[in-house]
């Protein structure tokens, strides 16, 4: 058994003061009921768990971990920064650097404006598109996710109508769906918004088709409109540029955030020249939004990013990965779907609509040592080996014997009935 005392504890308490026990993204809500909610320290590819319970962790912090939790490199940047003053009445110099060494790196790029989360870019984006334009629609593809303000967020609650006005959706990689969103705009198509390819929950991942990333160019050439890509999830995991430079498309704003300072927080717009004039007319800021230190974190990740091999190293161990788990997949019997880039992969079983074998799978590897999740995508990262893959691998092949033998009786997972209304 599992140690989980202190999970136990923390949750019991977190449910008198934190609404619904936990909020957002990390909470546990939707993951098989053994998922610890809370966690002591993380080094390298690995986390603990708040019992102390040791755990090689394949969601990298949904994202920002990228080159290892707590890098010494990187966090040696980020303090000897903070201990010289981190928000301060301006910004330091660094955010010239950063600026200058980030557009260097992506192809599209000339300006860059730093904010905290993802969020805060794709805002800016959607701000800075409409006022290049001065027109109000913007397109988007159905479940793709941008971030949880009101004209993004995926859930009513708390959200109008009013603040979802001025948009239209399109099916991802659909060409002939993407023309008729720009058609129903009309003359008022501000910006074309594209995930660098379809990575929504609980579904396969879909990489883009270069056919429907030029579509989205041209029609937004033909129109005027701004294209964005929102490389918030998936930068630097596919290319050391925009994603979307590995289908030769260039968009005119790309969105950033996650990994590029390898967890400290800072996210970031890029833009083209032509957008440049209205990103100065915006009003965007926040108080922390010029804290030097995660600047200097961040400078430091970049400069692994060109100077290693950070990402083939990450795509062998990816492909080692989903190679030896479809050997073990099909030794089981077991139809098991792994969809996205390697370095991003997502699991899904066949035949499994309310998820009951992703979960007691993934729950046999939690006891085995291994944090993968049952319907989110999860990431790979730089600090990973060639040993740790195996070790998931070992994992993955004891996982889907006990699988196997419980296959016939598992109960339904009442937590995900949802999927099958
Ligand atoms: C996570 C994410 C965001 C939002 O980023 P936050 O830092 O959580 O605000 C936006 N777009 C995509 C594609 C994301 O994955």
């Amino acid at each position: 058994m599992r140690a989980n005392s202190r999970d136990r504890d923390l949750r019991d308490r977190a449910a008198a003061v934190i609404p619904g026990g936990m909020f957002g993204h990390q909470s546990t809500r939707l993951l098989p009921d053994d998922y610890p909610q809370f966690f002591s320290r993380a080094k390298g590819a690995r986390l603990w768990d708040a019992d102390g319970n040791e755990l090689l962790d394949f969601m990298c912090a949904y994202g920002p971990n990228l080159m290892g939790y707590a890098d010494d490199a990187i966090d040696d940047a980020y303090v000897s920064r903070m201990r010289q003053g981190d928000t301060m009445t301006g910004p330091t110099g660094l955010i010239v650097e950063l600026a200058e060494q980030f557009t260097r790196m992506v192809t599209h790029a000339d300006w860059a404006i730093f904010c905290k989360n993802g969020g805060d870019a794709t805002q800016i984006a959607l701000m800075t598109a409409r006022a290049h334009t001065g027109r109000k629609t913007v397109v988007l593809a159905k479940g793709a996710y941008h971030g949880a303000a009101p004209w993004c967020a995926t859930r009513p609650n708390g959200v109008t109508p009013e603040d979802k006005a001025n948009q239209v959706f399109c099916v991802y990689n659909d060409i002939a769906s993407l023309e008729a969103a720009v058609a129903a705009a009309g003359d008022d198509l501000a910006a074309i918004f594209a995930a660098p390819m379809k990575h929504d929950a609980f579904t396969d991942q879909v990489l883009p088709d270069p056919a429907y990333a030029r579509r989205a160019r041209e029609l937004c050439d033909s129109t005027g409109a701004l294209l964005v890509v929102d490389d918030v999830r998936a930068g630097l995991r596919i290319a050391r540029d925009c994603s979307w430079s590995a289908v030769g498309v260039q968009p005119d704003l790309s969105s950033w955030g996650k990994c590029f300072a390898n967890g400290h927080p800072i996210s970031a717009l890029l833009g083209a020249n032509k957008a440049k004039r209205a990103a100065a007319q915006i009003f965007t800021t926040g108080s922390f939004w010029y804290q030097a230190a995660p600047m200097a974190a961040a400078l430091e990740t970049l400069r692994r990013v060109r100077e290693t091999d950070y990402l083939e190293h990450m795509e062998g161990l990816g492909t080692r990965l989903r190679d030896g788990l479809a050997e073990r997949a099909a030794a089981s019997g077991f139809g098991f779907r792994q969809t996205g880039p390697v370095t991003m992969p997502l699991f899904l079983f066949d035949e499994d609509p309310d998820l009951r074998k992703g979960f007691f799978w993934s729950s046999q590897m939690l006891k085995r040592g291994v944090y993968v999740h049952p319907w989110h995508n999860m990431f790979l990262c730089a600090a990973m080996t060639p040993a740790d893959i195996d070790q998931a691998l070992d994992a993955a092949e004891d996982s889907f014997v006990a699988l196997k033998a419980q296959a016939g009786s598992l109960e339904p997972v009442a937590k995900m009935s949802f999927l099958l209304a």
